[in-house]
Order: C-alpha cells, then sequence, then structure tokens
C-alpha cells in the first residue's frame, strides 16, 4: 500500500469525521492542523446533550437546519473550550464553507483551508476569503489509500461488468457508460477492462 500524503490523511480525517454528523441534511466534517498535528475536529451536530435531527427532524428555518452547529465552528469551538491558539493554524473541510463559517474561520486567524467538495460556493465568501489573505485550495478526496476493501471492491465491479458484457444481458453502449463510471470510481482501475 502506498504511503498516505499529509493531505490525504487530514482530509480522510474530516471524511471519517463527518460519519459523527447529527444532521441529515448535509454531513461535514473538520480538521484543524498546526504544525502537522490535529489539534481540533468537529462535525454538524446539536448543542452538547441537545436532541439531534436525525431523532427529531431538522429545525429548519428560512430553509436552512438551524439545530446544528456547523463542522467548523465545532472545531473552532473546541479550541476556545479547551484553550487552544488557532492563529496560523490550517483547516481540512470535506465541503465548501457557508458564509457563517467563512468569516468565522478568517476571524479565528486559520491562514490556510483546503475543503474537498464545492457546495454552493459563495462568491462573497470566495472575495472574503481573498480579501483577508486566506490561501483556500480544493484537495479531491478519493478514499482509495484509506480503504482496505479497495482491491477487491474494484475487482469485483470489473468481474460483474465483464459478467453482463460475456452474457449478452445489457446492451453494449450501456454497459461502457457503466465502465466509464467505474473507472472514475476507482481511479486505480484504468488497466481493467
Ligand atoms: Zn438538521
Ligand atoms: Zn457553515
Amino acid at each position: 500500500m502506498d504511503r498516505i500524503s499529509w493531505d490525504e490523511y487530514f482530509m480522510a480525517q474530516s471524511h471519517l469525521l463527518a460519519y459523527r454528523s447529527t444532521c441529515t441534511r448535509l454531513a461535514v466534517g473538520a480538521t484543524i492542523v498546526r504544525d502537522k498535528r490535529i489539534i481540533a475536529g468537529g462535525y454538524n451536530g446539536s448543542i452538547s446533550g441537545g436532541v439531534h435531527c436525525i431523532d427529531e427532524g431538522c429545525y429548519v428555518i428560512d430553509g436552512h437546519c438551524v439545530r446544528t452547529i456547523h463542522a467548523e465552528m465545532n472545531a473552532i469551538l473546541q479550541c476556545a473550550k479547551f484553550g487552544v491558539p488557532v492563529e496560523g493554524a490550517e483547516m481540512y473541510v470535506t465541503h465548501f464553507p457557508c458564509l457563517h463559517c467563512c468569516r468565522t474561520i478568517i476571524q479565528s486567524g486559520i491562514k490556510t483551508l483546503y475543503y474537498a467538495k464545492d457546495y454552493k460556493n459563495h462568491p462573497y465568501a470566495i472575495e472574503q476569503f481573498k480579501e483577508a489573505g486566506l490561501v483556500v485550495k480544493q484537495v479531491p478526496f478519493n478514499d482509495h489509500n484509506i480503504n482496505p476493501h479497495y482491491i477487491e471492491q474494484m475487482e469485483l465491479t470489473f468481474e460483474l461488468l465483464r459478467a453482463v458484457e460475456e452474457g449478452g444481458a445489457g446492451d453494449q453502449e450501456k454497459v461502457e457508460a457503466l465502465k466509464s463510471k467505474a473507472h472514475n470510481l476507482y481511479p486505480r482501475s484504468l488497466h481493467l477492462k
């Protein structure tokens, strides 16, 4: 197995945190890093001890769930709670932050933001990040370096597609479309037919 890069490692941590989200609308994870050390992490969740969206449904006002504290804020608040300086730190987040989080990130002193997925990237957020001199970089996340079942899953997918092809079950065009989809999903599969 290849050694994963720091970016992949911290982004993986954020994606793992996202699995702890309690809001059903969007699962987000954020990790704060200083000198290649994880100093805090957060996910979309209710106030400690509060009811969860996954149990009670979302509390929606003006199209937004107001029950949860966003992952980015939770990570920064964790630092506030335990007195950990954030100045000059980096943040790894699964999705491009909303406007509120954008301003909180800037004000906290975080200097670099890595995000995996575009998510309603607001032009005002982009503008404010730029004005604040924050380095914002997209780091696409693919779990092929951390998924222990990657090879098996990839091989099974192509075995199934071959079986469909040989059995003449689907039309060729559809099979080819599924194959290219599978190649995109499994970047290491390019040698497989
Ligand atoms: Zn919710
Ligand atoms: Zn937010």
